[in-house]
């Protein structure tokens, strides 16, 4: 496959953007070789600065639900394009859209639009510290909410590849303050003994505990019955917040994402990705009586010059309406399944030792015997073997996330002849690896 073009850029890039790149997974630093630059996408696919076709299970880390390019998505942002392209001021977009939120999402009240995940997580945790007058917060080992401060603490996603120094109970980046990572408490994803253990010790200052409801960023993980259970008592008992952090999974999993798939009972959600349908847009709501403790109406305060931009509330909407018109959902488990089931019949025939995780359309393959429910059976995953497997199907024209820490998404887009030619770029893949 060329790759001269793309090869150039970086090069390019490398002189002018740190590493070449403005987020750091897009360097392909866990797998080598050349990031490919995307010229164009459409659907299912990326064509690269080479002219190469890919099939796309990036998907922009998340947000390309409808695939690329929806007309839906198009129009509504050319109409809006029409109209001007910021005002500093309320438009009716953005009722509109926090409509869609809370139809979604009943339990969201009242709802606050930012332009990242990474402000919305980090708006949400300044509430709940405002709202119960307590400092410290719960997050877990691998999970990743983008990069505030208080939150880069034993993170995962790009910091579980090379993104920053990591060492124990530390910050996972320099730069982050050990004071503030003192007040951000690590616990173990699905260990429900060890949450209440810190809550016995320290259950009465924590403000909050904030997860991902299914974990994408140290590969997919998926919650167990006792410890969402752990979760909501332990939460409810000390008087913390429980913070869902919906960023990748809502709008992905089902309508109201794993609040609805999971029948949860968060406080706060974190939302962004598909919420903006591919332009930056992130939010976080919940209960009328804690939001109303932002500003303007309360004293925590969290603004931003292009909150509630139209375009990407445009894009937001579409989205949406899209999504709710016709859910996709079934349609999505159904690849997911077929995806799953051909990938776990390829690696076991050619006697591989992996796992295959996946909720709708979010899945990782990990390359290590037995089940990964934690976040150390995640990371004692074979990440050599997974480097040859992400080259073996980018040679085959399959663009998989550059990390074995991701989850690989999937879209409406997909369907009966991208099935195939992924499981048919996995069987090369895998007979060329060592
Ligand atoms: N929360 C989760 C669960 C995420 O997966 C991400 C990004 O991958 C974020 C928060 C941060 O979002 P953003 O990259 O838009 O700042």
């Amino acid at each position: 496959m060329k790759t001269q073009r793309s090869a150039e850029l970086f090069a390019q890039a490398q002189q002018l953007i740190p590493g070449g790149v403005n987020s750091p997974v897009r360097a392909f630093k866990a797998v080598g070789g050349t990031p490919r630059f995307i010229a164009r996408a459409q659907g299912a696919y990326l064509w690269d600065a080479d002219g190469n076709r890919l099939l796309d299970y990036v998907g922009s880390w998340g947000p390309m639900i409808l695939g690329h390019n929806h007309p839906a998505v198009v129009e509504a942002i050319r109409a809006a394009l029409e109209e001007g392209l910021s005002y500093g001021a309320p438009t009716e977009r953005e009722v509109r859209l926090a409509e869609l939120v809370r139809e979604a999402y009943p339990m969201v009240e009242l709802v606050r639009f930012v332009s990242s995940g990474t402000e919305a997580t980090m708006s949400a945790l300044r509430l709940a510290r405002g709202y119960t007058g307590r400092e410290l917060i719960v997050k877990f080992r691998g999970n990743y909410h983008g990069h505030g401060d208080s939150l880069l603490v034993q993170a995962g996603s790009g910091l579980l590849t090379g993104g920053g120094g990591t060492a124990k109970s530390a910050p996972s980046s320099a730069g982050v303050p050990q004071a503030f990572a003192e007040l951000t408490l690590v616990a173990d994803y699905n260990d429900p003994e060890g949450l209440k253990a810190l809550f016995a010790q320290q259950g009465e200052q924590i403000a909050a505990v904030i997860f991902e409801p299914v974990v994408g960023n140290a590969g997919v993980i998926i919650p167990t019955e006792e410890f969402l259970e752990a979760l909501h008592r332990l939460t409810q008992e000390y008087g913390a917040l429980l913070i869902a952090d919906e960023v990748m999974t809502g709008f992905r999993l089902a309508k109201g994402g794993a609040v609805e798939l999971l029948g949860l009972k968060p406080d706060l959600v974190c939302l962004g990705k598909i919420l903006g349908g591919g332009l930056p847009v992130g939010a976080y709501g919940g209960r009328a009586e804690v939001m109303r403790q932002v500003a303007p109406l309360g004293p925590v305060y969290q603004a931003g010059t292009l909150s509630g931009n139209p375009l990407a509330m445009a894009a937001g909407i579409a989205t949406l309406k899209t999504l709710f018109q016709d859910p996709p959902y079934r349609r999505l488990e159904a690849y997911g399944k077929a995806l799953q089931e051909g990938l776990e019949d390829i690696l076991t025939y050619a006697g591989l030792p992996a796992t295959v995780n996946r909720v709708g359309s979010m899945i990782t393959v990990f390359f290590r015997e037995g089940p990964v429910r934690t976040y150390a059976e995640a990371v004692a995953s074979d990440t050599e073997r997974f480097k040859a497997f992400f080259h073996g199907l980018l040679e085959e024209g399959v663009y998989w996330p550059p990390s074995q820490f991701e989850a690989a998404f999937f879209s409406t887009a997909h369907g009966e002849a991208e099935l195939e030619q992924t499981l048919r770029a996995a069987q090369a893949a895998l007979t060329r690896m060592p």
